[in-house]
Order: C-alpha cells, then sequence, then structure tokens
C-alpha cells in the first residue's frame, strides 16, 4: 500500500476501529428493548430475522479490511445493544452485497442506513460528515473542487467544474433550499452555510 492511500485509509475509517463486545460481559441495563423497534422506523427491516449464517460479513469489501463485521452488528441490532453500533456504522460503503447474499432477505446495508439516521439524532455525527454536507451546500457536491481533479476529469473527456458558473450556481441555490426545507442543516449543524 502506498503511503497516499494509507493516509486514504486513515482519514476514512480513522476513530472508526469496531468496538467488539464479544468478551465482555454484558449487563441487562445496557440492552435497549426497542431498538429493532427504532431501526424499522428508520427504513431498516426485521433485524430479528437475522440468521447469523455470516454470508454478508464473507462479502462485504470493508469486512475483508478491517474489524467491521457485518454479522456482528446484526448481532448487536438483534440484542439492543445500541451504544456498540451508533459510532462505527459510517464504513460500511452502501453497496448492498450483503442484500444479495442474504438468505434472510434482510437487507443489512439499509440497517446500517437506519443506525447512520440513529445516530444523527443522537449526536453521533463524524467530522467528515459535516465536512461532506458543508461542501454540498457550498460547492453542490460532496468533495470540494479541486485543480488535481478537473486534470483527471479533463483526461477523461469530461468538463471541468467551474463553480460560479450560472447554471452551477442554479443547483447550489435548488440544493440549500432542499437542504434548508428537509432541517437537514439544522440537524447535520450548519445552518450558518445554507443562505435562504
Ligand atoms: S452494503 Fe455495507 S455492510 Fe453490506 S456488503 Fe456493502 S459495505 Fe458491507
Ligand atoms: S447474511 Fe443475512 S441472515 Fe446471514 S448473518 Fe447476514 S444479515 Fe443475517
Amino acid at each position: 500500500m502506498t503511503d497516499k492511500e494509507k493516509e486514504v485509509e486513515k482519514v476514512f475509517i480513522g476513530g472508526l476501529h469496531e468496538k467488539l463486545v464479544e468478551d465482555k460481559i454484558i449487563e441487562e441495563s445496557e440492552l435497549d428493548l426497542n431498538f429493532s423497534k427504532e431501526i424499522r422506523k428508520y427504513g431498516g427491516k426485521d433485524v430479528m430475522t437475522c440468521l447469523q449464517c455470516g454470508n454478508c460479513t464473507g462479502v462485504c469489501p470493508i469486512s475483508l479490511k478491517i474489524a467491521y463485521k457485518t454479522r456482528i452488528i446484526m448481532k448487536y441490532c438483534q440484542f439492543g445493544l445500541k451504544k456498540y453500533t451508533l459510532d462505527t456504522r459510517w464504513v460500511c460503503a452502501t453497496c448492498y452485497r450483503c442484500y444479495e447474499h442474504c438468505p434472510a432477505d434482510l437487507n443489512p446495508a439499509e440497517v446500517m442506513i437506519a443506525l447512520r439516521h440513529i445516530a444523527i439524532r443522537e449526536g453521533i455525527i463524524p467530522p467528515f460528515i459535516k465536512t461532506a454536507a458543508t461542501n454540498l451546500v457550498k460547492y453542490g457536491q460532496s468533495v470540494k473542487p479541486d485543480p488535481e481533479i478537473d486534470k483527471i476529469r479533463i483526461e477523461l473527456g469530461l468538463k471541468p467544474i467551474h463553480t460560479h458558473d450560472a447554471d452551477y450556481q442554479t443547483v447550489i441555490r435548488e440544493i440549500q433550499v432542499l437542504v434548508h426545507a428537509s432541517k437537514y442543516d439544522k440537524l447535520i449543524g450548519i445552518q450558518e452555510e445554507v443562505k435562504v
């Protein structure tokens, strides 16, 4: 792995190392018996249908790389171990491979998305999420425009990104209106970036 790749990986998973609780004694008071219901409220399917077969972990590109195991997250969700699931959900790439291989027709990817919804509402927001949201309302995309990216775009036959162009400004304006109307700006804490 090159230094640059190592740096990218560090930024991506930095501070998000899975907290495995396999060897810990869990107190009953740590269990949130309404957790599976809460996951369903935010779009996840019923985690109680998980068979713990492990197919999802076996095909997950992230699980292959780091100590993040999809099956274990499903188990934590079943047991109501909410506090162990909310701070590491951001590593899921939402590639849906787990869904394709799940015999229970549970969709772990959407459970991960539901966990993000819950985490954000509990104020667990990793800095890079705030950065991506800020870039979205400022530049119309989650990544800040960069001359190096423009160079690659030109090589690929794409137009460079000119965020000051009138067309681009219209799109940014629409994004800002939507972000404000959905209260996403308040949820993430980027109200000062949204001019509506
Ligand atoms: S959607 Fe997430 S959990 Fe499922 S295989 Fe892809 S990265 Fe892994
Ligand atoms: S593939 Fe489906 S049933 Fe198997 S462990 Fe993963 S979520 Fe559970």
